[in-house]
């Protein structure tokens, strides 16, 4: 048989796909050519070399496509968590006030002293109560904190006010006296203020002594 048509059938016999007939054929052939010989050695160095390459192709593409798709959640869930803790933390939780940008003025309704807190730098107001529950018991306390005002909260016309009342009437309706101790106590960023409801009725002109 010719080179040439042994040649051509290299590819078949190197994937066993020839007849046991051509396979008889094409080594016979090759005991008696050493082109042949030659040609069909660097056909099968050439397809082990390039059946490695193709296995990566096929199977690390994928991996890498796993691990890629793997990051992005990561990256994703990362910067969800980011967004809506930066969005409860400017929108919700907030930071503590500045003293100087409280305003607190007092009045005498009926039955009750009311604080009107209000913020100057027009930022949305929220007292958080801390519940004590010592004996020692003098009045609330609050921890004064802002936050931005969002627009997919309702939080009323003016955000940056809150008032908060202290009854100031005893059971049968009449002016109570506040104990010396009676506080209402305020966290801000830079100081702790103590108003003493005894002086805030002093000022109102309802105490009793
Ligand atoms: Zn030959």
């Amino acid at each position: 048989m010719k080179c040439e048509i042994i040649k051509d059938l290299f590819p078949s016999y190197i994937d066993h796909l020839t007849s046991p007939e051509s396979n008889l054929e094409i080594e016979e052939h090759l005991q008696n050519c050493s082109q042949c010989r030659e040609t069909l050695a660097q056909m099968k160095e050439e397809v082990s070399v390039e059946e490695p390459l193709y296995d990566k192709k096929k199977i690390n593409p994928f991996k890498k496509l796993n691990r890629k798709i793997l990051q992005s959640v990561i990256i994703t869930l990362t910067v969800y968590a980011l967004l809506v803790g930066s969005y409860f933390y400017f929108f919700g939780i907030g930071w503590k006030v500045n003293s100087n940008n409280m305003e607190i003025t007092y009045s005498c309704e009926e039955d009750a002293i009311i604080f009107d807190f209000e913020l100057t730098d027009d930022k949305v107001l929220t007292m958080w109560h801390i519940r004590r529950n010592h004996e020692d018991y003098t009045g609330p306390e609050m921890v004064v904190r802002e936050c931005f005002e969002s627009i997919l909260d309702d939080r009323g016309k003016y955000p940056n006010q809150f008032s908060y009342g202290i009854n100031c009437l005893d059971e049968d309706g009449n002016l109570k006296p506040f104990m010396k101790e009676e506080t209402i106590t305020l966290h801000y960023k830079d100081k702790t203020e103590t108003i003493y409801l005894k002086d805030v009725a002093k000022e109102l002109g309802i105490e009793i002594s």
